[in-house]
């Protein structure tokens, strides 16, 4: 049985990918930070296991992926999934909120990907998505601190996908546009909108829409895409 673990499993994108690994017949587990009721209860639904894990912290992504490869086996499949945005204009950002953005959203995939790779290695296979955006490939005015840490974790798809390819180990990434999770609770309804009429398919993203694309990478299917960043916003950018 194929086996993935997922970052930040508890909501929205990577909740929709949990659930649909798991009917996809993979044994999933996931991280989650804050959410334990709705971890719990999705493991329980679907059959994963849930793990409580910063993705910030060194010692707790170690612990995270020990957890994970006992309850899994091996891992074949990682995604880089968990992530935080906010908005500040640059000149009023923090350094604190700077680098807590980019030790969640892009440091967490180093840790993740670094704790997972040798097992990879040692089967010389292996799968790695990292959830981008589309703002770390055009930048967004007022999230410079998130299209930083996305840009950086473009930037490390593609130099892993060259270390790792002679490993057969494919790393790819996906960059959604505007999708419906939490994630833009802040936004108005207006804001969504004009997001919406600026997108050639006139509608923002759905989360199991994002789940699907990751579900491809991580099959046969996709054994000779590397390097590759999926742009899943609807033709937004282009
Ligand atoms: P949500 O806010 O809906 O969910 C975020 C998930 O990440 C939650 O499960 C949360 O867990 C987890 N998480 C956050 N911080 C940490 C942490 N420090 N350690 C472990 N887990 C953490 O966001 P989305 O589902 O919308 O976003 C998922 C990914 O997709 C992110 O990387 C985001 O940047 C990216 N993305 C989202 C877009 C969108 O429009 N929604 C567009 C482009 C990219 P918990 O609640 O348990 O803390």
């Amino acid at each position: 049985m194929k086996t993935v673990l997922i970052t930040g499993g508890s909501r929205g994108i990577g909740r929709a990918m949990v659930e649909l690994f798991c009917e996809n017949g993979y044994k999933v587990a996931f991280t989650y930070k804050n959410s334990e009721s709705q971890a719990k209860n999705l493991a329980e639904t679907m059959g994963a296991v849930a793990i409580k894990a910063d993705s910030a912290s060194e010692a707790e992504v170690v612990e995270a992926v020990k957890a994970a490869e006992n309850a899994l086996g091996k891992i074949d499949c990682l995604i880089n999934n968990a992530g935080i945005s906010s908005f500040s204009l640059f000149t009023d950002l923090t350094l604190e909120e700077w680098n807590r953005h980019l030790a969640v959203n892009l440091t967490g995939a180093f840790l993740y990907s670094r704790a997972v790779i040798p097992g990879m290695v040692s089967r010389k296979r292996g799968r790695i998505i990292n959830i981008t955006s589309m703002w770390g490939i055009v930048g967004s005015s007022c999230e410079v601190h998130y299209s930083t840490a996305k840009a950086g974790l473009i930037g490390m798809t593609k130099a892993l996908a060259k270390e790792l390819g002679p490993s057969g180990i494919t790393v790819n990434a996906i960059a959604p546009g505007l999708i419906a999770t939490d994630m833009n609770a802040c936004l108005s309804e207006e804001d969504i909108n004009e997001v919406a009429e600026e997108t050639p398919l006139m509608r923002v993203g759905l989360p199991s829409e994002v789940a699907r694309a990751a579900l491809f990478l991580a099959s046969e299917g996709a054994s000779f895409i590397t390097g590759e960043v999926m742009n899943l916003s609807g033709g937004y950018i282009m």
